[in-house]
């Protein structure tokens, strides 16, 4: 029977399958993608062959069209796999990169991409931020010159997740430079697609503290050709689309993150019951069972939060507020339940090979990738200060 509110016995049967499916899928493999940097094509076939890489888009390109509890408890399950690298990849393929391409409903579009992303047989990766301009876009410089029936586009993309194996990318550009008054800021911008395969497109992997398995990459584009229907949208309108989107990535990166505090949570747990000491089990001494006390009492409240968001989004909202409240708890929360999973492991949680330096080392790059958390203060607090609660 489910305990929660937002979760029918249907989504608690898929949560069970899912769960089985990813401790074949993404476990066993896991370490080796870590190594390697990167999720390989064969894996993300087998994921789109399960059906996970549309479960939230529309039949009209082979998705399942589910309800955002489906998603969310799939992102729960990656997260628990307790590897952040696949789990970032997955997100950023199924729920960032290819949310726009489905927003947009086009048909050259839905065939070229977004249909074999739901196969798994082409991978996409989402490109905006640059080395000039992260938390704020309104610096982006790269640029997409109109010339006949094609786009030139010129400029870098940094942090890109899944640029190592990507075959497509979801990039935001520059269509409109400037107006008569000047600079357009975060006006002026537009989303293209590009395949990686096309002249002028260089990628060059970087080295990060953890999501691993993600392929992060530079993404240089020196005067690529792009045909003009793979713009997404309206010329222009990328910032509205960006803005609508953020709040999904970040809902996305919420539920992820209640799957891995999950994981880091078992971990201890088992840990702490294993580890003999003082006559007993370390899970016996008051210190520990206060700490995980506390933890679980905030995991089970940050879980609340998100499922709330996930249900206003489903109604129909742009939960904006509750959105970021979700990314903003939950991110930070892991890596204080990262932390003090280490610290309650102690040398053997210090190992760089151990699950719960890995753990911590993921936890980190959530706080900052899909907007840092203090953009999220920044927004929440705003929208706090701007309405009366009574
Ligand atoms: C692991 C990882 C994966 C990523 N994947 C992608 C991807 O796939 N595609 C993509 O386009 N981008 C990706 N990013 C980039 C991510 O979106 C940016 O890191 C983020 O938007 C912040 O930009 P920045 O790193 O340039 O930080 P900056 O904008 O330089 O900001 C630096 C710091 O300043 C502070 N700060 C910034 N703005 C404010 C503010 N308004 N108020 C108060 N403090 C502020 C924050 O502490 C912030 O961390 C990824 C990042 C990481 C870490």
């Amino acid at each position: 029977m489910t305990r929660s509110v937002y979760l029918t016995p249907r989504h608690e049967e898929f949560r069970a399958s899912v769960h089985a499916s990813l401790a074949t899928l993404i476990v066993p493999e896991a370490e080796a993608w870590e190594r390697d940097g990167a999720v390989p094509h064969s894996a993300w076939r087998m994921l789109g062959k399960e059906g996970y890489l549309g479960l939230l888009h529309p039949e009209r390109v082979g998705g399942s069209a589910q309800d955002l509890f489906t998603s969310v408890v799939f992102l729960e399950e990656l997260g628990r796999t307790g590897f952040g690298g696949p789990r970032a990849a997955i997100s950023v393929h199924a729920y960032m990169a290819t949310h726009y391409l489905a927003v947009a409903d086009d048909p050259v579009l839905d065939r070229a991409y977004l249909a074999p992303a739901v196969r798994g047989e082409r991978v996409g990766a989402l490109a905006i931020t640059e080395p000039g301009a992260g938390a704020d876009l309104s610096g982006m410089a790269t640029t997409a010159e109109r010339d006949g029936d094609h786009y030139v586009v010129r400029g870098v993309k940094s942090m890109v997740s899944n640029g190592l194996t990507a075959d497509f990318h979801v990039v935001a550009v520059r269509t409109s430079p400037h107006t008569a008054s000047g600079p357009r800021g975060a006006t002026g911008l537009s989303l293209l697609v590009i395949d990686a395969g096309l002249p002028g497109v260089g990628v060059e992997p970087v080295r990060t503290l953890g999501w691993r398995a993600a392929g992060t990459s530079t993404v240089t584009y020196d005067g690529v050709r792009v045909a003009a229907d793979r713009l997404i949208g309206r010329p222009d309108s990328g910032f509205y689309q960006l803005m609508r989107s953020l709040q999904l990535e970040r809902l996305v990166a919420a539920a992820a993150a209640l799957g891995g505090m999950d994981r880091c949570l078992e971990d201890l747990r088992q840990f702490l019951n294993g580890r003999r000491a003082f006559g007993g089990t370390l899970a016996q001494l008051q210190a520990p069972v206060h700490r995980i006390a506390d933890l679980a009492t905030e995991l089970a409240a940050a879980r609340q939060l998100v499922h709330h968001a996930a249900w206003l989004y489903e109604q129909g909202e742009l939960p904006a507020t509750e959105c970021s409240m979700a990314k903003l708890h939950t991110t930070e929360l892991a890596c204080r339940l990262a932390d003090a999973s280490l610290q309650l492991q102690g040398s053997a949680g210090y190992l760089e090979s151990s699950a719960a330096a890995r753990i911590q080392r993921d936890a980190r790059a959530a706080t900052i990738a899909a907007g840092p958390s203090e953009v999220m203060r920044d927004l929440v607090g705003r929208a706090v200060l701007r309405t009366s609660a009574l």
